[in-house]
């Protein structure tokens, strides 16, 4: 996930906005949160809601609101 270094507020919005987006695009209707996995850099906030099965129509681009990080490093991934 080093690509994801540096990035503002505003560019992690962007590129989560293109990768919905685009799995919409693909079909997928179901997204969940996935963190980075490295202790300390996972966002609270991501991390609340990481487990739960998200429609894709209705997924909010990370970060979240309340996320609390610089950088938020999570992704949304597929899910069935
Ligand atoms: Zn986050």
């Amino acid at each position: 996930m080093s690509k994801y270094k540096g990035m503002s507020r505003e560019e992690v919005r962007q590129h989560s906005t293109r990768r919905l987006d685009e799995m919409r695009a693909a079909g997928i209707k179901f997204v969940s949160v996935m963190g980075c996995n490295n202790p300390g850099e996972d966002c609270e906030a991501c991390m609340a809601i990481k487990d739960q099965k998200i429609e894709n129509e209705f997924a909010t681009p990370l970060p979240l609101p309340d996320c609390d990080k610089k950088f938020c490093k999570c992704i949304y991934i597929a899910v069935q």
